[in-house]
C-alpha cells in the first residue's frame, strides 16, 4: 500500500470522566509500518492511554484513529474491544492458563480444522521466541519472564500486522529483557511486524526503537529518530528521559568555563574528557564507580559535582587531582 499511512492518529483527545488534565490532549501521529516505535514519558503523562486509543481499547472524546485507511472503533461501537489485525501485551497476563502447558496456551488461540498446519505454527512461533524448550512445562512453572515470553508469543500466533506493547518487560531481569528486545527485533526484522512499545528505560528505547516519541501531560512535545533526540533534543524533559546528564546552571557554567545565557546547561557524561595535564589541575575525583564495562567518575570542583564515563579502568583513584575538557553542552 505504497503512499498510504499506515496507522495514523488525527487530532486525538480524551479526558477522563471527572478528572481534569488527565489522558491526552489534540495527539497527530503517524506510525510506520515495519518499524519499532517508542512512546515514553513520566509515569501519567499519558502513555497507556495514547497506545489503548491506538488499538481500540479506549473510545476518544475528539479525534479519530485510521488503521490501513479505515477507522479503528472503541469500545463504544465496537462489542469486542481491540483492533483484529492488532495484538497487546501488558504487564498483567491474565489471560493465560496457568496450570496448561506452554504448547497448549499458544495452540489453543488456532483453528482445529488443520492440525498440522497448528502444530506447524505453534512450534515457528515458540521457536521464535525461544521458547520450544519449555512447551511442556505448565505455566505456573515458568518465571514472570518465560511467561512474558509466552503472552508475546500468544500475540503473534494470529500474525497481527501490530504489537502493542505497554511496558511488558517491567518486572523482567535485565539479562532477559536484552534477549527479548533482540528476539523482537528479528522479528520485526523477518516478518515485517510493526510494534509500538510504551517504555519509561532509556536503555530500552535508544537500542529497541526507530522512531521516539515524548510524552508530557498528554501532548507529543518531541519525535524523531532515537539517536537525534539523543543528541540533540529539543527539551529538557526528552534530555532527562534518555540521559543521566549533568545539569548546570548560570554560575555552576562559569565555575566550568563556560559562558552560557542559557538558564540550564545539560552535559552528558560522556562529553567530559579529563587528564592529568600538568596545569590547571582544579578538579578532585570523589567517586570511583564501576560498572561493568565502564566506571562513572564524580569529580569535584568548588563544590560542584559532576559525572564522566570513563573507559580507562583504574586509571584514576579517589582523591587524584585533574584537569578536564568539556567537549559539548546543550544549553536550554
Ligand atoms: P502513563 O501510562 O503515562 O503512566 P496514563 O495514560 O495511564 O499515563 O494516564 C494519564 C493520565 O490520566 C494520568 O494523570 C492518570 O492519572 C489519568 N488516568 C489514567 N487512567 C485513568 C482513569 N481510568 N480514570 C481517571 N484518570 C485516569
Ligand atoms: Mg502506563
Amino acid at each position: 500500500m505504497e503512499g498510504s499511512t499506515f496507522l495514523q492518529a488525527i487530532s486525538l483527545s480524551k479526558t477522563y470522566l471527572g478528572v481534569i488534565n488527565s489522558g491526552v490532549k489534540n495527539i497527530n501521529l503517524t506510525i510506520q509500518k515495519g518499524k519499532i516505535t517508542a512512546i515514553i514519558g513520566e509515569s501519567g503523562s499519558g502513555k497507556s492511554t495514547l497506545i489503548k486509543l491506538l488499538y481500540g481499547l479506549l473510545s476518544p472524546d475528539d479525534g479519530k484513529v485510521y488503521f490501513e485507511n479505515e477507522r479503528v472503533w472503541g469500545p463504544e461501537i465496537k462489542l469486542i474491544p481491540g483492533h483484529d489485525s492488532m495484538k497487546m501485551v501488558t504487564q498483567n497476563n491474565d489471560d493465560l492458563n496457568l496450570f496448561a502447558k506452554v504448547w497448549e496456551n499458544v495452540a489453543a488461540l488456532l483453528p482445529s480444522n488443520n492440525l498440522m498446519a497448528k502444530n506447524e505454527k505453534t512450534e515457528t512461533i515458540l521457536k521464535q521466541l525461544k521458547m520450544y524448550h519449555l512447551a511442556q512445562k505448565k505455566v505456573v512453572e515458568l518465571s514472570g519472564g518465560e511467561k512474558q515470553r509466552l503472552a508475546i508469543a500468544r500475540a503473534l500466533i494470529t500474525n497481527p500486522k501490530v504489537l502493542l506493547l505497554d511496558e511488558p518487560f517491567n518486572q523482567v531481569d535485565t539479562s532477559f529483557r536484552e534477549g527479548l528486545q533482540e528476539d523482537i527485533r528479528d522479528i520485526v526484522k523477518q516478518t515485517g511486524l510493526t510494534v509500538i512499545m510504551v517504555s519509561h528505560n532509556p536503555s530500552e528505547v535508544l537500542s529497541m526503537a526507530d522512531e521516539l516519541l515524548v510524552l508530557k501531560d498528554g501532548q507529543i512535545i518531541e519525535f524523531g529518530r532515537p539517536k537525534a533526540l539523543y543528541h540533540n533534543p529539543s527539551n529538557l524533559y526528552t534530555a532527562q528521559l534518555l540521559t543521566n546528564a549533568n545539569s548546570l546552571n548560570k554560575i555552576e557554567a562559569e565555575n566550568c568555563g563556560i559562558k552560557t545565557k542559557k538558564d540550564l546547561l545539560l552535559i552528558y557524561p560522556e562529553w567530559i574528557k579529563i587528564s592529568r595535564s600538568k596545569t590547571n589541575k582544579d578538579w578532585q575525583i570523589k567517586q570511583v564507580l564501576f560498572k561493568g564495562c565502564y566506571e562513572d567518575l564524580l569529580i569535584e570542583k568548588n563544590g560542584l559535582v559532576l559525572r564522566l564515563l570513563n573507559e580507562k579502568f583504574e586509571k584514576y583513584v579517589e582523591g587524584d587531582k585533574i584537569s578536564i575538557k568539556i567537549k559539548k553542552s546543550i544549553g536550554f
